[in-house]
């Protein structure tokens, strides 16, 4: 009975890792991601229906019905059902239609149905999966007593309540340290592109996006504009208004600059209070407008740092594009946005330069 019994546990913590993998890269489960679940959770029953747990000389249990709880309490009650389904289906190809198949492919489907309204219960997971362990035992009582009769049924429903509440707590324990470790990994894999500031790309994401973006633009043959961006005279607000309201400046700004760029523009927060915006396809003459726009916006913009009162500020932009002012390998496109940055911030401030400007001044 133990060697079977691992058997089991082992087959269950499978799926579930494996179910863990298909999950990983979405935080919220699309409904086909959802059905996927359902079809693989369903399979998962089948199997363990195979491995039956002998527990007398005449009376064996499987823990197919764990397969729908868990499905029903991590997932939800659509593929709890599509899973009762297969199982029930299943069962009924598998051993035929005789009157003990339809009794218990009929308390397969009750199990579902009772697991799908018990996922909406607002108690903790395991407590849950114990319910809908509990009442899928009830039910598998009913038609196993229907199907063996009463004294038989009792002498073995307390070692399977045992064993299937003890695989409940596994499949607790396993599922729980899986969900946990996807939403670590969602985690540190945001930390490591996003800046926690304003949810724009970090310094890291934004070179990834640039070399990216650059090839694309050299292997399409298109045009690729960087901006860089820098607020003029910042330490003077964190001085006067202190460092929460210049995170709060930075915030928004992040936000205004968002909102004036083209959805598949790429905005970075590159260190501080200078940002970035890869402009995608897009010509040196209509970067500069754009440019242009978005400084204009930001002079217009109030900035608010307590609830009643907002501030106004400007920033400084340096353009340059590929291939319309670097050579063709691109490599000087930052160097040249940045020397064009400084001339604005020299020529002072809250204007757009570009490197011709640069170079007709030397
Ligand atoms: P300039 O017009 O020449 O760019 O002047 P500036 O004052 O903006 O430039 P400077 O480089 O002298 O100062 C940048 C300031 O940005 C100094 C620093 O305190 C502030 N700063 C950098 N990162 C943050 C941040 O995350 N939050 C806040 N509130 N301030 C920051
Ligand atoms: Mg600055
Ligand atoms: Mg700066």
């Amino acid at each position: 009975m133990l060697e079977q019994l691992f058997i089991n546990i082992c087959i269950f913590t499978s799926f579930l890792y494996f179910a863990g993998i298909v999950l990983r890269n979405s935080r919220e489960i699309p409904i086909p991601m959802t059905l996927l679940i359902g079809i693989f959770s369903g399979v998962l029953g089948l199997i363990l229906m195979n491995f039956t747990i002998p527990l007398n000389h005449n009376s064996i249990m499987d823990l197919r019905h764990l397969a729908i709880v868990t499905t029903a309490v991590y997932i939800g009650w659509i593929p709890a059902l599509l899973s009762a389904s297969i199982i029930t289906i299943g069962r009924t190809i598998m051993f035929g239609v005789t009157h003990e198949a339809i009794v218990a492919a009929l308390g397969m489907l009750v199990i579902g149905i009772s697991c799908s309204l018990l996922s909406c219960l607002p108690s903790r997971r395991l407590v849950k999966i114990q319910i809908m362990n509990m009442f899928s035992l009830m039910i598998i009582f009913f038609s196993l007593q229907h199907n063996i009769g009463f004294p038989d049924t009792l002498k073995i429903i307390p070692y399977h309540a045992i064993t299937s509440l003890l695989v409940g707590f596994i499949a607790y324990f396993i599922a729980e340290q899986i969900k946990r470790s996807n939403e670590q990994y969602h985690l540190l894999k945001q930390n490591a592109t996003k800046d926690f500031l304003t949810s724009l790309n970090n310094v890291r994401q934004f070179d990834a996006s640039y070399n990216q973006a650059l090839r694309h633009a050299q292997e399409r043959d298109e045009k690729l504009s960087l901006l860089l961006i820098d607020i003029d005279h910042f330490k003077i607000v964190n001085d006067t208004f202190g460092h929460p309201a210049g995170d709060e400046v930075l915030k928004e700004l992040g936000k205004v600059l968002t909102h004036h760029s083209r959805s598949f523009d790429i905005v970075s927060r590159n260190g501080g209070e200078e940002f970035s915006i890869l402009l995608l396809d897009c010509p040196h003459s209509h970067g500069m407008v754009i440019a242009e726009r978005l400084r204009e916006a930001v002079e217009r913009h109030p900035f608010m740092i307590t609830d009643d009162k907002s501030i106004n500020i400007t920033i400084s932009i340096g353009v340059s594009t590929y291939p319309d002012t670097v050579s063709p390998s691109g490599e000087e496109i930052f160097e040249q946005a940045d020397k064009a940055l400084y001339l604005a911030k020299r020529t002072g401030r809250n204007k757009v330069c570009d490197f011709n400007m640069v170079q007709a001044i030397h």
